[in-house]
């Protein structure tokens, strides 16, 4: 066990899937721990280059220029030795040959889970800042990068609408989240989709059904359906296809966003966001906080401790499944 007096020098690293604001929040984290007179290494590739030994000196002028800037300039990876005892002690020693006293990770609950269980088994302390497109995180209200790619899917859907309506077709629009529905929901309500697919939920086959034989045929003779990747009754192709062979008559068609919901300069509210929590993550470690993640409810910095983060799940937003549903009886 290593003894540490103060923190001299900190480690930051992005993992798991990339999101736009991620490179404003390594940058808070460099420029809030160079004020504090802390050095800061960079490690590329998230868990795989801690344990490669893949570290950068990162200085003041190293995150010039990289506050709008979508993906992550430190690059990142889903590490599978990390999952490994013999991975886990390869990093460590790579910490320690570097002397790193405190780590920052941006990332989902994936890297979370694989920080708490570093540091049970090695007393570095860990802080954590969320960034992912899925806004699913336990403890906080927010994660860094959800709002650019909401932004990015309200834009590509507003020109499929365009198309949707000057052809009278019914158009299935998959967006990410293999597990968390809120990107495809809150996309929904601002994009005024008939209906949205979500993993969470399981009626909207059945407000799907009212749209096709009551709303579609009466009144709009266009729609836009939107369906969360991972949704129970399959992707945008399962559900357009079942639609199809019900009602022939509709001209159907399917939009996959893929991975430009990832990409991108990041909104305002994606940078101040990395921008408040990277600030936090350097103050929190300055107060000898560990494991914990910043988060933010109702616009102030909170910490959470990265076992809830971990282990709870965040619930969806009921009231948004409401509106649609109003704006929709209206058909
Ligand atoms: P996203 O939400 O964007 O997918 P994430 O952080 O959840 O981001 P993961 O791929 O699940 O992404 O996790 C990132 C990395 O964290 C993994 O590649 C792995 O190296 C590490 N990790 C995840 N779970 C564990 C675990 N149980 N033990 C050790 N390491 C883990």
């Amino acid at each position: 066990m290593n003894k540490r007096k103060g923190i001299k020098r900190i480690g930051v690293f992005t993992s798991g899937g990339d999101a736009p604001g991620m490179n404003a929040a390594v940058r808070s984290v460099t420029r809030a721990a160079i004020a504090n007179k802390i050095e800061v290494y960079g490690i590329r590739r998230g868990y795989q280059g801690m344990i490669e030994g893949d570290f950068v000196r990162l200085r003041s002028s190293d995150v010039s220029g990289i506050l709008q800037q979508g993906g992550t300039f430190l690059q990142t990876a889903r590490s599978k030795d990390f999952r490994t005892e013999e991975g886990r002690e390869m990093a460590y020693e790579n910490l320690l040959k570097f002397e790193i006293d405190a780590v920052v990770v941006i990332g989902g609950d994936g890297s979370f889970t694989g920080a708490l269980i570093f540091s049970k088994e090695f007393d570095i302390p860990f802080v954590g800042i969320p960034g992912t497109i899925d806004n699913d995180m336990y403890g906080t209200d927010y994660t860094i990068g959800y709002d650019t790619a909401l932004n990015t899917v309200v834009q590509a859907v507003d020109k499929i609408k365009d198309t949707a309506s000057s052809h009278g077709r019914i158009f299935f629009v998959e967006v990410m989240g293999r597990e968390a529905g809120a990107l495809a929901l809150k996309a929904g309500v601002a994009c005024g989709a008939e209906v949205t697919f979500i993993p969470e939920l399981q009626t909207e086959e059945e407000e799907l059904n009212r749209f096709l034989n009551k709303g579609f045929k009466n009144k709009k003779r266009s729609g836009i359906i939107m369906i969360a990747e991972g949704d129970k009754a399959g992707g945008a192709f399962k559900i357009a296809e079942k639609v199809q062979k019900e009602h022939p008559e509709i001209d159907v068609r399917v939009s996959i966003l893929g991975h430009m919901q990832r990409g991108g300069s990041p909104t305002a509210v994606d940078r101040v966001a990395a921008t408040l929590m990277g600030v936090a993550s350097i103050e929190a470690l300055l107060d000898d906080q560990k494991s914990i993640m910043i988060g933010l409810q109702n616009e102030k910095i909170v910490h959470v401790p990265l076992t809830k983060v971990v282990k709870l799940n965040r619930d969806i937003d009921n009231e948004l499944v409401r509106v649609q549903k109003v704006i929709n009886s209206a058909n």
